[in-house]
């Protein structure tokens, strides 16, 4: 957010170097972080991971107190906190999954998850959507629709995409899909369409997937990176459409952003099939016991405060705030929400200068990450900390600050 007016010794991502503006980052404490321009609302938590909010500390006991116990560890290694993450994890998903594999983010929780399927079922296309993120390693960026793919194509053979959702479809095209391509192994789908701009699916589109799924043989992966973790309301976003996938991924919110880790949950009839055959998949940091404790200790942060709770509470009210802003369509589920707005290019840039002002901090769409000729919107995801009263008087900020661009 603040130019640092040198050349620096590092990458910034996802855009060229020349004028890339970093965030002199301090430290926070709730829904704020602090950086060198001052305190901001983190109405975005960050890239949608510090759903515990800021300077939680028992979660950073939690690490201290691992540091000191058992730093280093090797994939085969078995310790109590992995075992009991595990265990955790396995607790909150739905009955019948049984095995856990861990990985580093989310990125390579779907690619394990592309391999999973891939070994399972012998077959190597995928379907996923043009409005969908599902990470920046190569497996993952071929599932991803958004423009972030078309850079490194050609990647994965056999990845599909599909139009939903946003393109003005009735249901879903991926049961027809599936019927005319044949030999899909796995359809990849974020439960709600999250960094794209927040698209909540209609009733019956998940039941329409999974009986499609079903009857053509390939499994259904819930990409719940970012809506995971109580992010809308419920534990897992799928949870609030009334189906089951066979794998679950994971990764942001899982340590609360305290830790850097991701997961795989798989459920027993796809897990059973490793046990006579090769699971041809790992990583040297395969459940680093720092990242291990980070996400036990946020799982009992989201429990022991009720942020789940908090998140489901919240939608009504974040909808209705929504709604009092000046723009179109508001939406949200639990604490994900979204508005569109009109403003063009030039309007969001100047939006976003008029937010760090007031230092808030939300996720500004436009028409790039939208894929449209124009348009845009504003993505809210706070800590589920928040109080409606702080959550009012952040979204009262991006009033002032989309009022302000409007005129
Ligand atoms: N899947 C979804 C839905 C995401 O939003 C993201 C990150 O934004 C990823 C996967 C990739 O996660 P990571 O950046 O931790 O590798």
């Amino acid at each position: 957010m603040s130019a640092s007016g040198k050349d620096s010794p590092f990458f910034f991502t996802w855009q060229r170097q020349r004028g890339a503006e970093g965030l002199h980052l301090r430290g926070g404490s709730g829904v704020c972080f602090e950086t060198d321009e001052g305190r901001f609302v983190d109405l975005g938590s960050l890239v949608y991971q510090a759903n515990a909010g800021h300077g939680q500390q028992r979660i950073i006991d939690a690490i201290k107190a691992q540091a000191d116990e058992l730093c280093l560890s090797t994939p085969q290694a078995i310790y109590p906190a992995k075992e009991a993450l595990a265990e955790a994890l396995l607790a909150r998903a739905p009955e019948g999954f049984t095995k856990v594999f861990f990985t580093l983010g989310g990125s390579d929780a779907n690619e394990n998850a592309l391999k999973v399927a891939r070994l399972f079922t012998g077959r190597y296309k995928t379907i996923s959507r043009y409005r969908s993120y599902h990470g920046a390693t190569f497996g993952a960026s071929s599932l991803t629709g958004d423009w972030r793919r078309i850079a490194v194509e050609p990647a994965m053979p056999g990845a599909i995409h599909v139009m939903d959702l946003d393109e003005g479809m009735e249901g879903t095209q991926i049961p027809r899909v599936l019927e005319l391509e044949e030999n899909v192994g796995a359809v990849f789908l974020e439960p709600v369409v999250g960094a794209n701009g927040v698209l909540i699916p209609p009733e019956g589109y998940f039941q329409e997937v999974r009986e499609a799924c079903d009857r053509h043989g390939a499994l259904l992966v819930c990409d719940e990176v970012l809506t995971g973790f109580g992010r809308c309301g419920a534990f897992f976003a799928f949870e609030r459409f009334g189906a089951q996938p066979d794998l679950i991924t994971c990764g942001k919110a899982i340590t609360g952003g305290y830790g850097t880790l991701g997961a795989v949950l798989v459920h027993d009839r796809v897990a059973r099939f490793f046990d006579d055959e090769e699971l041809v998949a790992g990583l040297t940091h395969y459940a680093h016991p720092l990242a291990v404790a980070a996400a036990l200790a946020t799982l009992r942060v989201y429990d022991e405060d009720g942020m789940v709770a908090n998140a489901a509470a919240l939608e009504g009210p974040l909808k209705a705030m929504l709604g009092e802003l000046n723009g179109d369509a508001p939406r949200a589920l639990g604490l994900l929400g979204a508005v569109d707005l009109d403003l063009g290019a030039d309007g969001l840039k100047l939006l976003g200068e008029a937010l760090r002002r007031r230092r808030v901090h939300v996720h500004l769409k436009g028409p790039r990450q939208l894929r449209r000729e124009r348009g845009g919107a504003v993505v809210v995801s706070p800590p589920l900390c928040i109080t409606e009263e702080e959550l009012r008087a952040g979204l009262e900020k991006i009033g002032e600050a989309i009022d302000e661009v409007s005129e």
